[in-house]
């Protein structure tokens, strides 16, 4: 049980170390055998660093009291730094720098919920690949990257920065950025440290509110909420944060059945658990911890190696704790250990400067710029295309008018967790159209509104929030009217139209889901004046499109597609790119409906009176999995090479998908499954297979899935423990999660 369920990617790139486990050990023994209580802690504890060091903080690191470092950007500031704590301590040990790396450092990739979208490893690994070249370039040597929380309430603001709501897709995105940041082993040249986060139930929090408490039955924590991280532990993911949440009644930073039953017990884990952002002080204020040394002990006994601290903190308390008995020497050493292994890995004994000029160019570069375009072309989902009105056809559209709060906004295209980028390097959706279009194109651009939170976020006051004034009544009116007076001179509208990226992230939960303040307005304007809009989506989360989805002829949600997301969508409305990307998660109707999720109870049935609201459909407004393209796929020919198979065995499943349009284009290939008895009741359907291909007109692909024990095997409520039972399983192919080409076969003891 404990190897259950694996991550797709298990093939674990991770195999093959550079430098030898046993010489990695010893070396970090033998520094162990010299370092004080002091030092240990010190090794055990990690500091924000927002401005440029102070007297106090250099001295901490030349007494061997900082392990690591985070948000430091600037490599001069990093080698500075680096000195005084490798050749003004005692033991030399190298600092580790920590940055949220989420979905790139000066060039933007799309955001990861968009990535996910690509449902393309490849990709993702790919652009994580590029993004932990800057990273380390400038001297970032881990990334607070991936976050694999499942998230099935749109509401929860940080839902931008998973995978969606599914737990078999979330594994393999999860395998994908850990592969993509850490390369082909921990301490890869041009990679850096993953760091799996946030352990675990985050993305569950009551009513959507981020940091609100966490109450999931084991049997959804085992089949949907872990998942994703035992997926990330297979891939050789080097470090996992702990939550800051109350997990059914225990913090997460202070549960010792998670980070140590579950995720050394189980899953073998041999990094090192960081605490997130001063989640251990936080265990006092859960009502847990007595105070900040009772915080510290809970927190290392349950099993956090280092305390991620917004000041010198908690963990200041340990050396104390040891001279007093409540610590021994081998617990100590077990939790600096891992530590020291990553720095040894990493290289940092004998490299740990970084070259000031090479990062420089490798800021930015051209590369990395290609591979953000590539990634946001691939991760846009096409919801709506009513008469082909996509792609643009260059004859009739030579008068453009591009409006809407989000067109010609060069911050916002990036999203939310961007610091170090330069916004004049991002495109705009007006530039990047104007750049695309093709020649004597005209275009009017109109802003029309204004959008803005009730509430201010709490970065703008770390960051700087939005000095843009604010329209007066007057202009607000003008503003309006102007932008349905370029809509009339038009003879096409791309309207784009969102929330603005302080709205998606960490602290932006919102409780309703319509497009923020007078958007819906403007856009029933606009469509009112008869002229074909394309509406062009940029947020994170699936907003109310119920009107938009009858009214609106052709509807592209981009997400924020990152540095290069002008060139991005200008490329898929002129057919340059063609759309690929599927919803990872449902999207809902209205915000009554949440949590809405494909993979539910067999008793709720959708469509039957009784389940269903009497006020709306229960059905969502568009599907898990679904997404439409500018060509045309069919699929047949489903094969399955066993009728019957005994426990434990797998089976093979061949799908033929035709290209019948007359362009090339990508279908992503879904296989759910359905146990139709059991020792537990199971979901409807479960995705259990995917795969992205390229087909050319005319052309048919023979797709195949492999579906093996574990794929078969579940966390059963009634039993306690992972089940495989002999029964009767559904089986359907398609391009979403109705797909309806069905089969079925039969699990025999
Ligand atoms: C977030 C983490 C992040 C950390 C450091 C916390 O508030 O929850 O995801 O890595 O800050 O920036």
């Amino acid at each position: 049980p404990a190897i259950l369920p694996r991550g797709l990617a298990q093939e674990a790139k991770n195999a093959t170390h550079a430098v030898q486990d046993t010489a990695v050990r010893q070396r970090a023994d033998t520094l162990l055998q010299q370092m004080t209580p002091e030092e240990k802690a010190g090794q055990l504890s990690q500091l924000f660093l927002f401005t440029k060091p102070d007297a106090a903080m250099e001295s901490r690191i030349a007494k061997g009291q900082v392990g690591s470092l985070l948000f430091v950007t600037d490599p001069s500031v990093i080698n500075h730094l680096q000195h005084v704590a490798v050749e003004q301590s005692r033991l030399h040990i190298p600092l580790l720098f920590g940055f949220d790396v989420i979905h790139g450092l000066r060039t933007i990739f799309p955001v990861p919920i968009a990535m996910a979208a690509s449902w393309d490893p490849d990709t993702i690994e790919r652009a994580q690949a590029a993004a932990a070249k800057e990273a380390r370039a400038v001297g970032i040597h881990w990334a607070f990257a991936p976050m694999v929380d499942i998230a099935r309430d749109p509401r929860w603001g940080r839902i931008v920065e998973g995978a969606g709501a599914d737990p078999y897709l979330g594994s393999a995105v999860a395998a994908a950025q850990v592969h993509g940041f850490q390369g082909a082993y921990l301490g890869a040249p041009d990679h850096i440290v993953a760091c799996a986060k946030h352990f675990a139930g985050y993305g569950a929090a009551e009513g959507g509110r981020d940091y609100d408490s966490v109450d999931l039955s084991d049997a959804q924590l085992r089949n949907v909420y872990l998942p994703p991280f035992k997926s990330a532990v297979d891939a050789g993911v080097g470090t996992i944060m702990s939550a800051y949440m109350d997990l059914n009644g225990v913090p997460a930073t202070g549960n010792r059945w998670l980070l140590h039953d579950v995720l050394r017990g189980e899953w073998n884990f041999g990094g090192f658990v960081v605490s997130d952002a001063d989640a251990v002080n936080n265990l006092q204020t859960h009502g847990f911890a007595a105070d900040k040394a009772d915080a510290a002990m809970r927190a290392f006994t349950a099993g956090v190696n280092m305390e991620m601290a917004l000041n010198k903190d908690a963990y200041d308390n340990l050396p104390a704790e040891y001279k007093a008995g409540k610590i021994s020497s081998e617990q100590l050493d077990a939790a600096v250990r891992p530590i020291l292994e990553t720095k040894i890995r990493l290289g940092l004994f004998e490299n740990p400067y970084v070259d000031e000029a090479r990062a420089a160019q490798v800021l930015g570069a051209t590369e990395q710029k290609q591979e953000s375009l590539r990634a946001a072309e691939r991760s846009a989902v096409l919801l709506r295309n009513e008469h082909a009105l996509l792609p643009l056809q260059s004859s009739g559209n030579r008068n453009i008018a591009v409006i809407g709060p989000l067109a010609d906004s060069k911050r916002d295209i990036t999203g939310p967790w961007v610091f170090v980028n330069k916004e004049q390097e991002s495109v705009s959706v007006l530039e990047g159209l104007k750049q695309v279009a093709p020649q004597g194109t005209q275009f009017t651009y109109s802003q029309g509104v204004q959008i803005s939170r009730k509430f201010p976020s709490m970065f703008d006051a770390i960051f700087g929030g939005d000095k843009t004034p604010v329209w007066t009544e007057a202009e607000q009116k003008q503003e309006f009217d102007k932008a349905v007076q370029t809509a009339r001179s038009a003879d096409v509208v791309v309207m784009v139209l969102g929330e603005r990226q302080n709205m998606d992230g960490e602290a932006a939960s919102r409780s309703s889901l319509e497009l923020p303040g007078r958007q819906q307005e403007l856009l029933e304007a606009v469509a009112a004046t008869g002229k074909p809009v394309v509406l062009v989506m940029m947020s994170a989360r699936p907003l109310e499109l119920r009107w938009a989805s009858k009214n609106i002829p052709a509807i592209l949600d981009a997400w924020y597609p990152g540095t290069e997301g002008g060139i991005a969508i200008a490329n898929l409305l002129y057919g340059k790119a063609v759309p690929a990307g599927k919803l990872p998660y449902d999207w809902p109707r209205d915000v009554g409906q949440v949590p809405i999720f494909y993979s539910h109870d067999v008793t709720h049935q959708p469509e039957k009176q009784g389940t269903r609201y009497w006020n709306e459909e229960s059905t969502p407004l568009f599907p898990f999995g679904y997404g439409l393209s500018y060509t045309n796929f069919q699929f047949s020919n489903l094969h399955i090479n066993h009728e019957q198979i005994h426990r434990g065995e797998g089976l093979d499943v061949a799908v033929d998908v035709r290209n019948s349009g007359t362009i090339t284009g990508d279908e992503v290939a879904q296989l759910y499954l359905h146990q139709q008895s059991g020792t537990s009741s199971r979901p409807v359907r479960e995705l259990k297979g995917f795969h992205r291909v390229t087909i050319a007109p005319g052309e048919t692909k023979t797709v195949h899935f492999n579906i093996d024990k574990v794929d078969l095997t579940y966390w059963s409520a009634a039993t306690r423990s992972w089940v495989q039972d002999d029964t009767r399983f559904d089986l359907w192919v398609g391009d979403d999660s109705n797909a309806s080409l069905h089969s079925g076969f039969t699990v025999a003891p």
